[in-house]
């Protein structure tokens, strides 16, 4: 149990024991809400990573992670769950003050980790390979096989949903693993982790090395003992790590984030899609890598949609986590600046912007919610994520003008579809270039058992859901000349 858990020093996880960076460097921790340190973390430097590649290496040559039985590491991370769900309230705590996201949020993200641990537990023994027919006289296979040691680079918006999304799946599949979360959010992996320990995972199957991105990202993302990358963030951190992807001629996965469209036919039930947009663009402050962040709005509906949602925008309200309002601060001074940057550059008077509670510590990053409409769709704000609570209205006029729009972005992540007719739903699902279609409905970052990633500048690879474990895992084609 971590109940009397201290969140200050920090330490890596390397092969079992709890380390220092080896130079003792450290980053402070700052809570969103107030803007003030409340711990700090190690800050490696590449050595430390090269201990913990060097660890997982290893453990997954000699150790006995890769002895277990498929059934047998099912059933650790079972046990992990059980063990997450047990710390459920402490885990919360520490997410919301970390991140600054309202403590319902991050009760939900504590949920999604445990459920993660269960998918994932109960998968791990169900990866089959295939037979395959051939010639007379032979049996061919091709079996399902771990790459070894997997590299792990996760984004800071949803640290412990990120944790069972990427680390997770990939224990499951067999590989050790070596994580290094983002620097302003690195609390509950360090935390999942430590309890992986208590339940009995091996020493160096589970490596945690905290850092910033230019040293200890960089260094884990060119180490040549990684097999393979899983990496969350930005584009454009992506292109270098699948450009040292390529050096070390190994694969990854990029998940990149989106400006996901919400697309409103005049047909629509609009009291039902009103709430739901809202919803697709404030969870997490707007931090959503598959946020609503365009609402694409039949012309005939548009002056009545846009009045609905501007009266819903109204009434939001941002406050610190613990007061569990509608949305909770950003992340960082740093992100606070790059949010407002938008809106200010653009020149647009916004329709409608929600309030910063009155009880909101002046040292905190708040952002009111915002909405824009109607906008051009070459504009910034129509194209570019921008990461925070602001919603951006474009017009269309039928079907074939509302496609064009939603993929005339370079992102291609989640879209949702807001019609009654049947026909138009399914050719607006298959006309829309992206890796998840939400029809009457949508749920950013939701289901952990749906296949989820991009296209183009949202990324490629798949993680949730079955998916990911054939994405952590790599075929092998046996053939037999039996006679
Ligand atoms: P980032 O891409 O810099 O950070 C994501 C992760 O990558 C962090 O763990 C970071 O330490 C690491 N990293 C940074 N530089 C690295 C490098 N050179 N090599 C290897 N790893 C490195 O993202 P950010 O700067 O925190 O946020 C910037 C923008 O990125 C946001 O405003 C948002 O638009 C986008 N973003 C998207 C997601 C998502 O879920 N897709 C998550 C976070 C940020």
């Amino acid at each position: 149990m971590i109940a009397d858990l201290h969140i200050s020093d920090q330490q890596n996880l390397i092969g079992g024991n709890w380390k220092p960076a080896r130079d003792g460097h450290t980053i402070p921790v700052f809570c969103p809400s107030d803007g003030k340190p409340f711990c700090l973390l190690a800050a490696s430097s590449a050595a430390d990573i090269d201990a913990a590649v060097t660890t997982a290496r290893l453990e997954f040559a000699e150790g006995s992670w890769s002895k277990l039985t498929a059934t047998a590491r099912g059933r650790l991370l079972t046990n992990l769950a059980n063990e997450i769900s047990r710390n459920h309230d402490r885990l919360a705590e520490i997410e919301a003050k970390d991140t600054g996201k309202p403590i319902s949020q991050a009760h939900a993200d504590i949920d999604a980790a445990t459920r993660y641990c269960e998918f994932y537990g109960g998968a791990a023994d169900k990866l089959h390979g295939e037979v395959i027919p051939y010639l007379d006289g032979y049996q061919v296979q091709a079996i399902r096989e771990p790459f070894g040691v997997t590299g792990h680079i996760i984004p800071w918006n949803y640290p412990a949903q990120m944790f069972g999304r990427s680390v997770v799946a990939s224990l499951a599949a067999g590989n050790c693993i070596v994580l290094k979360p983002a620097e302003d959010a690195s609390l509950t992996p360090l935390l999942l982790a430590q309890l992986a320990m208590d339940v009995g995972f091996p020493d160096g199957a589970l490596n945690v090395v905290t850092g910033t991105g230019e040293t200890a990202g960089a260094a884990l993302a060119a180490h040549p003992g990684i097999d393979f990358i899983s990496f969350t963030g930005s584009p454009e951190t992506g292109v270098h790590v699948q450009a040292a992807a390529a050096q070390n001629h190994i694969g990854c996965t990029l998940e990149l984030g989106g400006k996901s469209p919400q697309i409103l036919f005049e047909d629509a039930d609009i009291e039902a899609a009103v709430p739901a947009i809202i919803r697709g663009i404030i969870q997490n402050g707007g931090q959503t890598c598959s946020a609503g962040s365009r609402a694409l709005i039949q012309t005939s509906v548009f002056d009545t949609v846009l009045e609905k949602l501007a009266a819903q925008i109204a009434c939001l309200t941002v406050g610190p986590h613990h007061e569990d309002l509608d949305l909770g601060p950003l992340i960082s001074q740093r992100q606070k600046r790059r949010v407002e940057t938008y809106m200010t550059q653009s020149g647009i008077t916004p329709v409608a912007i929600g309030c910063i509670s009155e009880t909101a510590p002046a040292g905190g990053h708040y952002v009111a919610p915002t909405l824009y409409g109607p906008i051009e769709p070459d504009l910034p704000l129509a194209q570019e994520e921008i990461f925070g609570p602001v919603l951006s209205c474009l017009r269309f006029t039928d079907e074939e003008d509302a496609i064009r729009l939603a993929n005339a972005t370079n992102y291609g992540l989640v879209a949702g579809v807001w019609t009654a007719d049947g026909g138009r739903q399914m050719r607006m699902a298959k006309s829309l270039r992206c890796g998840q279609v939400f029809i009457n409905c949508f749920g950013a970052g939701v289901g952990i058992e749906l296949p989820f990633g991009g296209r183009g500048k949202s990324g490629h690879g798949r993680e949730k859901g079955f998916e990911s474990l054939r994405e952590f895992t790599q075929l092998k084609t046996i053939v037999q000349h039996h006679g």
